[in-house]
């Protein structure tokens, strides 16, 4: 087995532990955003998402910090720490370690400012960072802000902490025991250095080339036809309108077999019929074709579900199968 990328190390093993991000933040998305929208589900599933070792409340009154677990409230004077965690870190610490556990709780030296350490120890291989944030598209309260943070976890193994910004006053803020409320994503060094920061383009849309355009529906059919190819194209329009673009459905009536807005209805009837696809929205169509090509969301629902289908990455590797 080779190496992870990121180690977990559950110091306070009460409560969840870390978990894979969902596509659909926890279930919170609306169903058409899940299907159709890429962006949000992709940002949705990046990382992990780490849960409070038990459910707690933390109340700011503009000056003092406090804290329950349960009715009582106990005044956040300078740190609180984990039930037993001193225990449990010294028992697996080296000696030279021993005495060194993270508190719990550290208040901030700005007011409102409390370090939360979940009771994780994160390390991560050569050349990784972690990004902590609060979870992407995930509701949350408005009582308090997550800061989010870099840590560079392969150059030392630490503890997994967020400084939160409590901004509502005298109103509990909670942090139920079975809710994310970090994500952490990995990110290679190299991503947030110099070298690719400051190598970005601003320009007019008039610097805009061919390629730029590929991406917008309203341009296919003229790049079609600059290349000599006939087909009928199935796609939704855009509407751009100075408020705002909107979408203009093809086909905006349910699909009979998933209830929702699906590529199935728009398939030509003829067979064999070979389908080529790469997100969700593509699964209910391709299900009924003789032959998928997949990659990327579709491949993983064709792996998960044991279906048949053939791995692709260009359009070239497509037509090489079929030639
Ligand atoms: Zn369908």
């Amino acid at each position: 087995m080779t190496a992870p990328i990121v180690s977990f190390y559950r110091v306070i093993e009460s409560g969840l532990p870390p978990a894979r991000a969902g596509r659909s933040a926890g279930g919170t998305l609306p169903v058409r955003g899940v299907r159709y929208c890429e962006a949000v589900t992709s940002a949705s599933a990046f990382g992990w998402h780490i849960f409070p070792p038990f459910g707690f409340s933390l109340m700011w009154d503009g000056e003092t910090v406090a804290w329950a677990t349960g009715d009582e409230w106990y005044r956040l004077d300078e740190a609180a720490q984990y039930p037993n965690g001193l225990d449990r870190f010294d028992s697996a610490a080296p000696s030279e370690c021993k005495g060194f556990c993270p508190p719990w709780l550290l208040r901030g030296v700005t007011p409102g400012i409390v370090q939360v350490w979940t009771g994780i120890i994160v390390s991560t291989a050569p050349g990784w960072s972690l990004l902590i944030r609060a979870p992407a598209n995930l509701g949350r309260s408005w009582g308090f802000e997550t800061f989010e943070g870099i840590i560079e976890t392969d150059r030392w193994t630490g503890p997994l902490f967020v400084n939160l910004r409590l901004i509502a006053t005298d109103t509990p803020c909670s942090f139920p025991a079975r809710y994310p409320f970090l994500q952490v994503q990995p990110v290679p060094r190299s991503v947030y250095g110099d070298e690719v920061l400051n190598s970005a383009e601003i320009a007019s849309i008039a610097a805009m080339d061919e390629n730029d355009w590929r991406g917008f529906h309203e341009t296919i059919e003229p790049l079609l036809a600059r290349e000599g190819v006939a087909v009928d194209v199935v796609a939704n329009r855009l509407d751009p309108r100075p408020d705002g673009w909107r979408v203009l459905w093809a086909d905006d009536a349910p699909c009979p077999e998933c209830g929702d807005l699906c590529k199935r209805r728009a398939l030509p009837i003829g067979r064999p019929l070979v389908y080529v696809g790469d997100g969700w929205s593509d699964q209910c169509a391709a299900l009924v074709a003789d032959r998928v090509f997949a990659r990327r969301a579709l491949a993983e629902y064709f792996d998960e579900h044991g279906l048949p289908y053939e791995r692709f990455e260009t359009f070239d590797d497509v037509a090489a199968a079929l030639s």
